[in-house]
């Protein structure tokens, strides 16, 4: 999501509040040293880089670096290359073997017998990590559309990331990676929203709300125990888009759902799936969890965001280290069942415009969601239409892997934006819908960029707009 650059440059290294240097501590995370998140510092970073890696390789690394095979068949999957078709470090395998020969040559034995053989190479210094950096996190939105289309299963993102995680514990990252994830540790979510802020948006909604629908019945709860629905959102939501939280709030009080938002423990996004810091993101994913946990909620919904979903439904589990005890949905799966069970009613006359669907990388390829959305699409809009490729085959909006957040990378992600805007301008739609925050963003930079007649919305604004209440016309 986009970040606005809001912080004095003063303040970087500050440190984090007590509760969570605590917990950084307990956790043992490399990177908060000193109650600080952890900065750039000169020294012997390249021995170290190698260091770490020979530690951190699990097994799922290694498949994915000794099973390559060279065949640049993923080439043609990746959108970078697609921008770029004359340029041989625009492939996913050339980004992968930036890691690979760094394995090859300190942990794989084909390169401690022959280097040479194996192409294996060590970083020399702090340019070769800056260079390795530029590739990870800039020229790569971790989409995993390669990964779908290699026979060996290979899978590029997972590298990338892995990289991402060994460079972040040494400073080495974009200036927004760093922000952002110093604002996750030090506040609980990733755009620094005070709780004050937090409360009085919600309240504003609430407001709002009470006097459209003419009534006091309907609500935006906060920390209300023993509800059927835990609801987690984007701080996006509350910066810059609050009217997707009453959007949500509507279609529930139609729906009679009893349901509340945490006081903490509400941000579903993730910063540590970007990064690579899995303490991060376990430090996220446990603030929700504790929160269900404490109201005794009996599921929990995470509002549309592709990371978010993909981090909290799937990955969270693994870096807290818990066990799954709740069922962990997206709203538009719990949309689909308030319109199956009949629990709301809609008008798809209300949406006339022609209708496309953007599938995020997060929740199709990554997370296995791909029928509800065009379920509750088809029953809330006149004339929805598939974009092609679509579905796991999907291109990526460009803002995947956190790259709305690393401003000088903007230039590259744009211009590989080309294959995304070809894909919109084909649709003939005027309206594209996705069920990202993410998305909404890189895909506004893209239709801005290449001058597309259309405008983004997402699912919950569709069904909304559909919704038809008694006594409201
Ligand atoms: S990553 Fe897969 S598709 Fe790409 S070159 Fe290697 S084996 Fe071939
Ligand atoms: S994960 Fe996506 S952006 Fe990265 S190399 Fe593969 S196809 Fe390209």
């Amino acid at each position: 999501m986009r970040r606005r650059s809001n912080i004095p440059s003063g303040v970087v290294g500050a440190p984090l509040d007590l509760r969570t240097q605590d917990e950084a501590k307990r956790q043992g995370c490399p990177s908060v040293v000193d109650g600080r998140l952890r900065t750039y510092a000169p020294g012997d970073n390249a021995g170290r880089f190698v260091d770490i890696l020979g530690h951190r390789v699990s097994r799922p690394l290694a498949v994915s670096l000794a099973a390559c095979v060279h065949c640049g068949l993923c080439a043609e999957s990746c959108h970078y290359f697609l921008a770029r078709p004359d340029d041989p470090t625009m492939t996913p395998v050339w980004k992968a073997d930036q890691i690979r020969k760094i394995f090859k040559r300190h942990v794989d034995w084909t390169g401690r017998v022959a280097p040479w053989w194996v192409k294996a190479g060590s970083p020399r210094d702090d340019e070769d990590l800056n260079r390795l950096k530029n590739i990870v996190f800039g020229a790569c939105s971790a989409c995993r559309r390669c990964t779908y289309n290699c026979p060996m299963g290979v899978d590029t993102a997972l590298l990338v990331r892995f990289a991402r995680g060994l460079l972040t514990e040494l400073g080495i990252v974009p200036e927004g990676v760093f922000n952002v994830s110093r604002d996750e540790w030090e506040t609980g979510n990733q755009m620094a929203v005070t709780e004050t802020d937090y409360l009085e948006t919600l309240e504003w909604m609430r407001d709002e709300l009470r006097s459209e629908l003419g009534t006091d019945a309907v609500d935006i709860p906060v920390d209300k125990p023993d509800c059927e629905i835990l609801y987690t959102i984007n701080p996006r939501e509350i910066k810059f888009d609050p009217r997707s939280i009453a959007h949500a709030a509507r279609i529930f009080h139609a729906a009679g759902v009893s349901w509340t938002l945490p006081k903490r423990g509400w941000d579903q996004t993730n910063f540590g799936l970007f990064s690579g810091d899995d303490k991060l993101g376990g430090f996220v994913a446990r603030n929700v969890y504790e929160a269900a946990d404490r109201l005794r909620a009996r599921r929990i919904v995470i509002s549309e965001c592709g990371h978010g979903y993909r981090s909290t439904r799937w990955e969270g589990y693994n870096w807290a280290g818990c066990d799954q005890k709740l069922p962990t949905e997206s709203v538009v799966v719990t949309l689909k069942r308030l319109l199956e069970e009949g629990r709301i009613a809609v008008d798809r006359g209300r949406n006339p415009e022609p209708v496309t669907f953007h599938d995020s990388c997060n929740i199709a390829r990554s997370g296995d969601l791909v029928e509800q959305p065009r379920e509750v699409l088809r029953r809330v809009c006149a004339d929805f239409r598939e974009m092609h490729p679509n579905r796991r085959e999907n291109f990526c909006c460009t803002g995947g892997g956190g790259l709305l957040s690393m401003a000088e990378y903007r230039p590259l992600r744009l211009e590989a934006g080309r294959i995304k805007a070809d894909q919109l301008r084909a649709t003939g739609a005027s309206v594209v819908c996705t069920m990202c925050h993410n998305c909404i963003d890189g895909l506004a930079d893209v239709i801005k960029h290449y001058r597309l007649p259309m405008r983004v919305v997402q699912v919950l604004e569709l069904v909304s707009k559909a919704l038809v209440l008694p006594g409201q016309p």
